[in-house]
């Protein structure tokens, strides 16, 4: 018995000291996701961190300093209903304000670069150059280089992030008209000639697929990419060696997901090929051969507009980088062609594929507030090196990476500024890319989306993108989330 009970209490210690060691290893978090493996360090040198914005979202003081209206200022007041929560960009985030306190914070994080848009109706408020610059638009966007630039910050400048002079919407329809490819290229003429000498990144378009979606697409699409190619060639031509010690870069960003085939259906494998072609080929295919991609050609016939040999020439090559957003991934099953739909045709029916977030119920990962914006990190990959194979290996800039959460009004301010989420999905997503480029994917540079909280379109201010919170019940004043504090370690320079 004796014996016996000195074993049970020698058992006992023994298992005493398994169970501290169990629980030990419960608690510490195993080095798999330690967050300081993955830094600055994990990049080339040189490679740009930045954060990224657009006008209409943040600027605000949309009747101020002779800025004209936008087709997003008549969208917000015609039509209130249509924005979540009857929302309007008049103030946003009042970036025009306050500035300097934004850089501060860029430099608080230790950031490289800042995206930002230039509102077309704050340099020309009728849209035109023939119908007058305004002086105090461009006063506001060198106060702004110039501030980064002091800050020790790269302008990346995008030139048409949507908010469309809304004079030109009214006289001829905006991109559904060929009128708009030289009343942009002279704007952004406007652009290079004020802001050249100290920007050295331009983006002549932001998503043209996300702006033609509301629209008659293919048409609004021609007319972007013939826009575009006509403000590269005027910046080749005139501003691109002359400006700048180092010689400057013209690009333009485009938005894809990655699409997986729903399943190991050939069919549904040519699905997802379809569904790239359409949203990314449409416009990646004419800057590198000058043609639609074959797939668009066939399923979409003479309802896609034709590019005249000299379009076509003047599209190809007509970019130094390719600015990529990347959110998000989906499923894509092939939908049949069927000789009953007699309805009209559209563009998401011209695809003939079926795109879900989820497969027998299970999501493509975890949603965040936006209903299309399902995380899967492992797509920056996918995508990345499909466009080095398929388009020649460009140089690449991610314009745009981020998530959401609801804007919850009666969380405290320090719940609202927990956002571990959305460190975890940085984290993966800056993973993703630096594997990108041990494949030699031309990647040189990242930029968050966003900055800050912003009025995020139809959902209004529902919705929060920022890695810095702005508090819409006290004055729009800006605290750090979480995702800020570590985004400052991350990018710390040893
Ligand atoms: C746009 C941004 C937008 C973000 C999140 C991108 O498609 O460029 O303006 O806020 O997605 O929806």
């Amino acid at each position: 018995m004796a014996f016996n009970g000195y074993l049970n209490l020698f058992n006992l210690g023994v298992l005493t000291i398994i169970i501290i060691i169990i629980m030990a290893e419960a608690v510490t978090p195993t080095t798999l996701v330690d967050q300081t493996s993955l830094n600055r360090s994990s990049f080339p040198t040189g490679f740009i961190f930045g954060t990224a914005s657009s006008s209409y979202q943040y600027e605000g003081a949309a009747n101020e300093g002779g800025r004209g209206q936008s087709i997003w200022d008549n969208y917000t007041h015609k039509y209130p209903e249509r924005i979540l929560d009857r929302s309007n960009g008049d103030v946003a985030v009042d970036q025009y304000h306050r500035y300097k306190d934004d850089v501060a914070i860029m430099k608080y994080m230790n950031t490289d670069a800042y995206r930002f848009s230039i509102s077309w109706s704050r340099i020309l408020p009728k849209g035109k150059v023939s119908a007058g610059i305004n002086r105090e638009g461009i006063k506001y966007y060198n106060n702004l280089i110039n501030e980064l630039l002091d800050n020790g910050l790269l302008p990346f400048v995008t030139l048409f992030h949507w908010d469309l002079p809304q004079a030109l919407q009214d006289e001829y329809e905006g991109f559904l008209s060929p009128n708009i490819i030289n009343d942009f290229r002279d704007y952004a003429e406007v652009c290079f000639k004020e802001f050249g000498d100290r920007v050295k990144h331009w983006i002549t378009l932001n998503e043209p697929h996300s702006y033609s979606m509301g629209t008659e697409p293919y048409m609004a699409s021609h007319n972007q990419l013939l826009a575009h190619a006509a403000a590269v060639k005027i910046y080749r031509t005139n501003y691109q060696s002359e400006q700048v010690s180092e010689k400057g870069s013209i690009g333009i960003t485009l938005n894809c997901h990655w699409f997986l085939p729903f399943s190991n259906d050939t069919l549904d494998h040519q699905a997802a090929q379809r569904a790239l072609d359409f949203m990314f080929g449409w416009f990646m295919q004419p800057m590198t051969t000058g043609e639609y991609p074959l797939s668009m050609v066939s399923f979409v016939g003479n309802r896609l507009p034709k590019f005249t040999q000299e379009q076509s020439k003047m599209l190809t090559g007509s970019f130094d980088f390719i600015g990529i957003n990347y959110y998000t991934s989906n499923y894509a099953a092939n939908i049949p062609h069927s000789n009953n739909d007699t309805s009209k045709p559209t563009y998401f029916k011209d695809t003939h594929v079926n795109l879900t977030t989820e497969r027998n119920g299970i999501p493509i990962g975890p949603q965040a507030a936006s209903p299309w914006l399902f995380v899967y990190p492992r797509g920056i990959l996918e995508l990345l090196l499909y466009t080095k194979t398929k388009y020649n290996n460009p140089v690449i800039y991610i314009t745009e990476n981020g998530m959401d959460e609801f804007n919850v009004p009666t969380l405290s301010l320090e719940e609202a500024l927990m956002d571990t989420y959305r460190i975890d999905y940085f984290y993966r997503h800056l993973y993703y890319i630096s594997s990108a480029i041990k494949h030699g994917v031309k990647v040189q540079g990242y930029f968050a989306w966003s900055l800050l909280d912003n009025f995020e379109w139809i959902a209004g201010y529902t919705m929060r993108f920022g890695i810095n919170f702005v508090d819409y019940k006290d004055n729009l004043k800006r605290h750090h989330k979480l995702s800020a504090h570590w985004f400052k370690n991350f990018l710390k320079k040893h």
